[in-house]
């Protein structure tokens, strides 16, 4: 596991920011790179990425879904690639975002709210900090944001260069977003306040920290995205990434996976919540169909019985990657239904409402995942692109959301 320990502060150019001085998992190696002290104040001078009162207003629509009066789809690539960067990129991706909130929405009969995993989700956990390519061992590939995906030890180099480069990838998105949330306000639509908004994992401290800026009542607010979130590997309560985002305003997810007990899901949820005000909290969770029926109740009573009013949302992909026998990363459609299925019973047993659904979805016709239109194995080697995780194709993403959801 890759992870810096409280550093040397003589590394940190300027001021050490809170969680700098503490332990964070899965970060890179580049602290003594002759670009990191540059590269650190040149984010630490950049104009925000969002505005804080656009942080405010998905915060608001977020509180509309927990409170069951609307949904929220949260869905993109798994990871990001430096070189689908083109406003033809871009606009093929807000659409297929649009065109699955849209039916959705129709299937469950609310509003939806959609959030992109986009404009910032470069950057990637790993679960092994080397892997092997013909027979070399090298680092493992952790997102554009810190290597290249190519197989070879020059490119797997963490380089903190590439956090700018993240940065202005991301600004070009952002500018887009903006134009069109105009439009449809001035249309008169309340499309607006439904999105597009972005949102992506706050996995590396060195580029986040330094992109905490101010709101003018003097409350700190995370510039890089509306609606950053912590994953499955860094949920400690006492490291870094949970006390960075226990610090800001936005909205904030969480991701719980099978291993989390509920007395560490109510403390996650006192730590980033303890106003228990509604659409601060979202909390993703991804069991695997193996483990949702045994392991979701008791979190869901928990943090009930705490007073947390958070969105409830299911991740039935990512405890539900297997590899074929030909070594391929893939996921059933069968095996996602079925764990979203259950995430719905559990929470309308209780009277509870089902806030919404995150998924790891392409925009083009991608054979990454198995079921509807790709009906075999042997199908997924023709169009394989993704960069780490296996996302579902539009006619999948359709079909799941047609299987949970009947008008
Ligand atoms: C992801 O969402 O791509 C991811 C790495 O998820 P998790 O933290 O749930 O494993
Ligand atoms: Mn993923």
């Amino acid at each position: 596991m890759s992870s810096f320990p409280a550093d040397d502060p003589k590394l940190l150019a300027d001021e050490p920011l809170v969680w700098d001085l503490l332990p964070a998992e899965q970060q890179p190696h580049w602290r003594d790179h002759k670009a990191y002290a540059r590269t650190r104040r040149s984010l630490l001078r950049a104009a925000p990425l969002v505005h804080h009162s656009e942080v405010t207003e998905l915060r608001t629509s977020l509180a509309a879904v927990a409170s069951g009066k609307a949904r929220l789809l949260h869905a993109g690539d798994c990871a990001e690639s430096f070189s689908e960067q083109t406003p033809e990129h871009l606009a093929g991706k807000l659409s297929a975002l649009d065109s699955l909130g849209d039916f959705l929405s129709a299937r469950c009969g609310q509003d939806v709210v959609r959030v992109g995993r986009i404009a910032g989700q470069f950057a990637k956990p790993r679960s092994t900090p080397t892997e092997h390519h013909a027979g070399v061992e090298l680092p493992s590939f952790r997102g554009h944001m810190v290597n290249s995906e190519e197989p070879s030890p020059e490119a797997r180099r963490h380089d903190p260069r590439r956090m700018l480069l993240a940065y202005e990838a991301a600004a070009r998105v952002f500018d887009h977003f903006r134009r069109l949330r105009q439009q449809r306000a001035a249309a008169g639509s309340h499309r607006a306040s439904l999105g597009p908004w972005a949102s992506h994992e706050a996995l590396i401290v060195d580029y986040e920290g330094p992109l905490v800026r101010t709101c003018p009542d003097g409350a700190e607010y995370l510039a890089s995205t509306h609606l950053p979130w912590i994953g499955e590997r860094t949920r400690q309560l006492e490291l870094a990434h949970v006390e960075m985002l226990a610090t800001v305003q936005n909205p904030v997810a969480c991701k719980i996976g099978p291993t989390a007990r509920p007395e560490d899901v109510v403390g996650l949820c006192e730590r980033l919540d303890p106003e228990r005000s509604p659409g601060r909290l979202t909390l993703i969770l991804r069991f695997g169909r193996a483990h949702v029926a045994q392991a979701m109740p008791e979190i869901v009573d928990a943090v009930r019985n705490a007073g947390h009013p958070v969105v409830w949302m299911t991740d039935p992909m990512h405890g539900n990657t297997i590899l074929t026998s030909g070594g391929i990363k893939t996921r059933h459609l069968s095996a996602i239904a079925e764990e979203a299925t259950e995430f719905l019973r559990i929470l309308e047993r209780r009277g509870l409402h089902a806030g919404g659904v995150h998924l790891e979805t392409a925009a083009t016709d991608v054979t990454e995942c198995l079921g509807a239109n790709i009906r075999d194995e042997k199908y997924l080697a023709s169009r394989y692109q993704t960069l780490c995780d296996p996302r579902l194709n539009a006619e999948q993403a359709h079909e799941l959301i047609e299987t949970l959801f009947r008008p």
